[in-house]
């Protein structure tokens, strides 16, 4: 389910293997997040890639050399339309259908029930001897709630309205969050708005998207291949911060509470640049909303005409009962194996729910093919098959980051070489029997 960048890796590495597949796109095009005609598509105008090329394509399908290291959301476009017309994966695509329920029935089969998305015409129920989810996890908006906000006279929106800078010129607006949305809209207001407020409830690690004239991830890549310990390479990246952007607690930014590689990266080099020329006001977190104004923790009142909340997404898959995923309470939380494995349903894999210190695609196209190896291995060797379902009974929970904070932000942290390396062994094993 889902044609965005997981759903046409899972399409295309399963019908490689030999299987007849059938994928439900509520849009009307493929590219998920990445095709911003989508009505839930979460990117702005100026969106690029925070991962760098290398780090994002697709293992079989690299993206053109003449690109740059971080390509703007209209190529990611292309190069999905490409994918998918390179592989012909759109012949089994069934465009503006929306999945409505997917059930477990006996031997291991699925009922999945689709619509027309927007609830026109009928349902229909079709059987599958298994099912991929790869439905995103970025484009249900997560909201904090504030007393007072509802009495609040200025605008609110979440970021996922926000598309287009001319959204803030001349206003005075308030962006509250510092993920990598949230950073990029603080730095486009600071250039569009009359005043720019960006409210962070912890300090974080700002990190440049070049470090010795290579996109940042590229340097750290190298380091991982090179097996430098953790402890090494956060030494290495804390002097790099310190030579280059210094000490943020100087313009008023909080402290940061954890060590660099401990939550999810903030790549934005023009964020501390702003701050830097006073163009963005860090201020800590709201503490309430009034009719005209809004009430900081440390008692500071600021008035902008626009909030505009960059506090994230939240998974949704009310499709499936939440237990089938494991998620007990029914946060939206799937307690899985390698991020992707349920310990009761073989047959079922979520691919992409990942949050990687990297690109998804090549996660979600490794996610794809051990599935794909392990539906093959059902049929001819039932016994690994068996010992594999064993081992994601085993390993549910486990994590793969040494991420520290526990905030929906980071429930689905993945350190990406940790995490290869896993689905690699994973892989090994199906294969080898060992
Ligand atoms: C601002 C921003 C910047 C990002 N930058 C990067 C980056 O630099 N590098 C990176 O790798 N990732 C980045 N991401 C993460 C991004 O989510 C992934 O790149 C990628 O979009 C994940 O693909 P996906 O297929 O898992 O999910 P999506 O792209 O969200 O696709 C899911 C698809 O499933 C469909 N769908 C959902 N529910 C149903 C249903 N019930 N029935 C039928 N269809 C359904 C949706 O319509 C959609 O087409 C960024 C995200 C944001 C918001």
């Amino acid at each position: 389910m889902g044609a965005g960048a997981s759903g046409l890796t899972a399409v295309k590495n399963l019908a490689e293997h030999g299987f007849g597949v059938d994928c439900y796109e509520r849009e009307t095009g493929v590219g998920g997040a990445w095709n911003w005609r989508h009505d839930r598509s979460p990117v702005y105008a100026s969106t690029h890639l925070i991962s760098s090329r290398p780090f994002t394509q697709f293992p079989d399908f690299p993206m053109p050399d003449d690109w740059p290291d971080y390509p703007h959301h209209s190529q990611l476009l292309s190069y999905f339309e490409r994918y998918a017309d390179h592989f012909d994966l759109r012949r089994h695509i069934w465009f503006g259908t929306e999945v409505v329920r997917v059930e477990p029935v006996e031997g291991d089969r699925w009922d999945v029930t689709t619509r027309s998305t927007g609830g026109y015409g009928p349902e229909r129920t079709s059987r599958y001897a298994a099912v991929v989810v790869a439905n995103g996890h970025n484009w249900s908006p997560k909201l904090p709630r504030y007393e007072g906000l509802e009495g609040f006279r200025g605008e609110v929106m979440h970021a996922s309205s926000y598309k287009d800078p001319a959204q803030l010129r001349g206003k005075r607006v308030l962006v509250v969050g510092a993920g990598n949305t949230g950073c990029d809209i603080a730095v486009e207001a600071a250039q569009q708005a009359s005043r720019c407020w960006h409210s962070t409830r912890r300090g974080y690690w700002y990190a440049p998207k070049y470090v010795l004239g290579r996109p940042a991830d590229q340097v750290n890549d190298s380091l991982l291949a090179l097996r430098v310990p953790l402890r090494v390479r956060q030494w290495l990246y804390h002097w790099t911060l310190r030579l280059t952007v210094g000490d943020l607690t100087r313009f008023g930014l909080p402290k940061p509470d954890h060590r660099v590689y401990e939550t999810h990266p903030i790549a934005n080099s023009q964020l501390v640049y702003y701050v830097g020329h006073g163009e963005i006001s860090p201020v800590p977190e709201l503490a309430r909303f009034h009719d005209r104004s809004v009430e900081l923790t440390d008692g500071r009142e600021i008035d902008p005409e626009l909030v505009i909340f960059a506090t994230g997404y939240l998974p949704r898959f009310e499709f499936l009962e939440a237990k089938v995923l494991g998620d007990d309470e029914g946060v939206g939380r799937p307690r899985l194996w390698l991020n992707e494995f349920t310990a009761g349903h073989p047959t079922l894999a979520v691919v992409g729910l990942v949050q990687p210190d990297s690109g998804v695609f090549t996660i979600s196209h490794w996610q794809s093919v051990l599935f794909a190896r392990l539906l093959r291995l059902r049929a001819t060797r039932p016994d690994r098959a068996a010992a594999f379902a064993k081992k994601v009974a085993a390993g549910v929970g486990e994590r793969y980051s040494g991420a520290v904070k526990d905030s929906t932000r980071h429930w689905f942290e993945v350190g990406h070489a940790d995490y290869l390396r896993a689905v690699q062994r994973a892989l090994d094993e199906l294969e080898g029997g060992r």
